[in-house]
């Protein structure tokens, strides 16, 4: 079986083949429950693991929780944008949900060689974008991994139930620091299960289908310690990669024209959308006789992420496809709709960063407890 880089910036061409591989669900249009999520409308939800049986937990009233988190190594880009929406989307469709937010400083210091230091700012920003985008403080804990001891105990605890050859089939041969930061992200995603979170309970990951690597992983534990720890194994979902604006498969923090992050100035967004890549033709009278492609084109993305009602991307797409839209304009329209997006986000997320800093704060405290 071939591995998953969960820390790679490669992208994925074929969602189904991943899924068929690692044996995840595919999320086709039976889930009626979803259709007031857009992204699940839009296609850009692919795959899952238990989702049902999670959504008959939160649905019959008991606590259940949301987990994903961010390595603080970065703003948030549209990538962390859609991961911070679904576990929003949750936390609000259900008033027994508990959001969980991992800031995961320990990962970004081995693996983006950045000092907590570092991290502490940009988790102040990572939170407040958090609240801007609509999170419920009241139901939510945001904390950060080098806090935690008790994600760390975790940790440590379940170090005793892999061996090397387990993890190299998982994820491929890496840094053990690497490995360690995967306990540590087992650790978070059962912390919502441990004693100072009163026990067990279903939870949810919302994250990247690039990230179930760590779902396999954690899975696999909850098997482990299902008697003593009495852990569920966690369900996730999961949503399509954001295409690089370049026309790489996959965005990159080491390319910056290649994203578009929620702290971009007026300027610098446009010249991003004006440049990027397209799936238009090389000539407008190609264009017009043959159509645009806009399966392959990041600006069409940008619909799907940013515009407000779905009928707009279904008229893009016709006209695209017919040959009677051309690339400058609709770039422009693109540009329109996510620098209106921006700058309302910009205001809100100003308005947040004191809520944000003692939100994560009162997160440190909570997860100083021990585990079990
Ligand atoms: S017209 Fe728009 S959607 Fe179609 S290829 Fe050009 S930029 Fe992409």
């Amino acid at each position: 079986m071939s591995t998953l880089n969960p820390w790679g910036d490669f992208g994925i061409k074929d969602y189904s083949k991943l899924i068929q591989e690692f044996g995840i669900t595919p999320l086709d249009e039976t889930f009626e429950d979803l259709n007031d999520n857009k992204y699940y409308r839009r296609g850009m939800l692919v795959g899952h693991r238990d989702l049902d049986k999670f959504l008959s937990e939160a649905k019959s009233g008991k606590v259940v929780a949301i987990l994903s988190g961010i390595k603080p190594s970065g703003i948030f880009h549209i990538g962390s944008m859609i991961t911070a929406e679904q576990m929003i989307y949750f936390q609000k469709k259900y008033s027994n949900a508990f959001l969980f937010y991992s800031i995961a400083d320990l990962e970004a210091y081995v693996d983006n060689g950045q000092s907590l230091d570092k991290s502490d700012e940009i988790a102040i920003y990572n939170v407040a974008d958090m609240i801007a985008l609509g999170m419920d403080p009241e139901r939510a804990v945001t904390y950060k991994q080098s806090s935690a001891l008790a994600v760390s105990d975790l940790a440590f605890i379940f170090s005793d139930d892999v061996t090397f050859n387990m993890l190299v089939d998982i994820y491929g041969e890496r840094k053990i620091s690497l490995y360690f930061a995967a306990l540590v992200q087992a650790g978070d995603i059962f912390l919502p299960e441990t004693k100072p979170f009163n026990g067990p309970k279903p939870v949810l990951v919302p994250v990247g289908a690039d990230q179930d690597p760590h779902l396999r992983l954690a899975r696999d534990l909850a098997a482990k310690h299902k008697e003593d720890l009495q852990l569920i194994p966690p369900s996730a979902i999961y949503h399509k990669l954001v295409r690089s604006l370049t026309g790489d498969d996959k965005m990159s923090k080491r390319t910056p024209q290649s994203m578009i992050t929620l702290s971009d100035k007026k300027e610098e967004l446009k010249q991003k959308i004006m440049n990027a890549f397209t799936g238009g033709r090389a000539t407008i009278k190609e264009q017009k006789e043959l159509g645009g492609e806009p399966e392959k084109c990041p600006v069409f993305d940008l619909y799907i992420y940013f515009a407000k009602d779905d009928m707009q991307i279904k008229n893009v797409y016709k006209e695209c496809k017919k040959g009677v839209r051309m690339c400058g304009g609709c770039k422009n329209e693109a540009y329109g709709l996510v620098s209106n997006f921006i700058e309302d986000h910009q205001a809100k997320r100003s308005a947040a960063m004191n809520e944000a800093k003692a939100l994560l704060k009162n997160g440190d405290s909570l997860v100083l407890k021990r585990p079990v």
